[in-house]
């Protein structure tokens, strides 16, 4: 874990400040894979992507009532929304594209890089 002091890109398109954790303080994890397969994304579909959630400090995670197995916690998650796409939409560009985790809920959908996904490749689930 760091504290961020200045907003820097971490690629073409996304800043560090993205990734924060929103408990104000401003920590951050994040796994570089997770940032290779969204700028990936980001250029595929050429959309800005709207992060919502991406790292999760333990305290923060427990506030929001969140998995304590979170990806988030890692470093290896976000959540995102991306207009003019459906969460399903991004679902489905995310399997393609080697994301290991991908959950679809109303608003937005979860990514993750996680190690060990279902043998299938990817573990996927759907919240709405
Ligand atoms: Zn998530």
């Amino acid at each position: 874990m760091f504290k961020v002091v200045s907003n820097m890109n971490i690629s073409k398109n996304f800043k560090i400040s993205e990734f924060v954790c929103k408990e104000g303080k401003n920590e951050v994890v994040y796994d570089y894979k997770l940032i290779r397969l969204l700028q990936e994304m980001r250029d595929k579909i050429r959309r800005p992507m709207i992060i919502n959630s991406g790292y999760r400090s333990h305290s923060y995670n427990q506030k929001i009532g969140g998995s304590p197995k979170s990806q988030h916690l890692l470093g290896n998650a976000v959540d995102i929304r991306v207009n003019g796409f459906s969460p399903e939409e991004i679902a489905k560009i995310a399997i393609k594209m080697g994301f290991t985790g991908i959950g679809v809920y109303k608003n937005f959908t979860h990514l993750d890089v996680r190690d060990h996904p279902h043998s299938r490749g990817y573990s996927y689930w759907d919240m709405r």
